[in-house]
């Protein structure tokens, strides 16, 4: 790759991860070395109308001034909006199974705006040090192990963990290698504690990492990716801060069931809402226990909720 410098100073290409962004500066992550570089953005993204996000992954140069200057923008995997965060591989849905209490409805409606995003879901269930010792049976259990295998037959991938007793925290190191992950789940659920278990010394405080659900109005601040080591970060923010089908249309919110998608074609009317049609594969299926029958109730509550939504025009 030929490089360009005023001054005929030519410096090496080098790459990275912009971590943060902050009045004017971008901090790039050394993909070799981890090192934190200070660096501004050429002119040239400016009148080409882009703007680099944190998560983008960059080819930079140092400069005299012992900062660097991002020159290349390396093409975008993903690009989520709320929170600004580009490359993001990974949404790590955290519900513990008490304290609070496992909801499932909670869990679908988190998945279909996961769904939506075009995210790839990682359901991390936690707490399981909570489950008495040989307690086979034990309503907690029973409802985990339900949870684990519905999820699981749908194409999910479901980890067990505890930030306690450190039960699937190297699983969860394993699937979060390379990748940029956002933690999404209701505050308390044990998102802070999971991230200190996976990076010891990291020392996040509880909070720090909390989502709040439907409370006021979105608030930006800046965003901050955190290194969990093995090419793996985390954003500082809340995966999904309002909960809301506002933006999504009727066939959205069909299609981000995931196993709606492999009966729909065989519905007899096109458009079928799977509610009240004749005809419905998916009702069909439902009653043949091929849909699990807690999904399709979530199915049609959040329809429900979608239509008695004020429009905005
Ligand atoms: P966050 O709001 O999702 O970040 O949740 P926190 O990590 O702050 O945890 C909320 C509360 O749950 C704290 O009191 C933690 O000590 C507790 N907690 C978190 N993880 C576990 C766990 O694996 N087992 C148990 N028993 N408690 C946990
Ligand atoms: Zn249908």
């Amino acid at each position: 790759m030929t490089t360009r410098k005023s001054g005929g100073n030519r410096q090496p290409n080098m790459t990275g991860t912009i971590m943060k962004a902050l009045s004017g500066y971008y901090y790039v992550s050394d993909a070799m070395d981890g090192q934190q570089v200070q660096c501004r953005a050429r002119g040239i993204f400016k009148l080409r109308g882009q703007s680099p996000m944190v998560g983008d992954r960059v080819v930079y140069q140092h400069t005299d001034n012992n900062e660097g200057s991002i020159v290349e923008i390396k093409p975008r995997r993903s690009e989520l909006l709320r929170p600004p965060v580009a490359n993001v591989d990974l949404a790590v849905l955290v519900f513990s199974i008490v304290h609070p209490d496992l909801s499932l409805v909670l869990l679908d409606k988190f998945l279909v705006h996961i769904e939506h995003a075009g995210l790839k879901a990682l359901l991390v269930l936690t707490k399981t040090d909570l489950i008495p010792p040989g307690a086979k049976g034990d309503d907690v259990e029973r409802m985990l192990e339900h949870t684990v295998r519905l999820y699981t037959s749908i194409g999910y991938d479901v980890v067990r963990t505890s930030a306690r007793s450190a039960e699937g925290v190297e699983e969860l190191r394993r699937h979060l290698a390379g990748k940029i992950a956002v933690f999404a789940g209701q505050s308390g659920v044990g998102k802070t504690s999971l991230l200190n278990a996976l990076v010891p010394g990291l020392d996040l405080n509880t909070g720090s990492i909390s989502t709040k659900l439907g409370r006021g109005k979105h608030t930006t601040r800046h965003v901050e990716l955190i290194p969990l080591g093995h090419d793996a970060f985390v954003a500082d923010t809340p995966g999904f801060s309002q909960l809301d089908f506002a933006e999504l249309g009727i066939e959205d919110i069909g299609v981000c069931f995931r196993e709606f998608r492999r009966y729909a074609d065989a519905c007899k009317f096109r458009g079928c809402t799977h509610i009240h049609e004749p005809a419905c594969a998916v009702i069909a299926a439902v009653r043949q226990n091929e849909i699990a029958q807690s999904r399709y109730d979530h199915y049609c509550n959040f329809m429900m909720e979608w239509k008695e939504k004020p429009r905005r025009y």
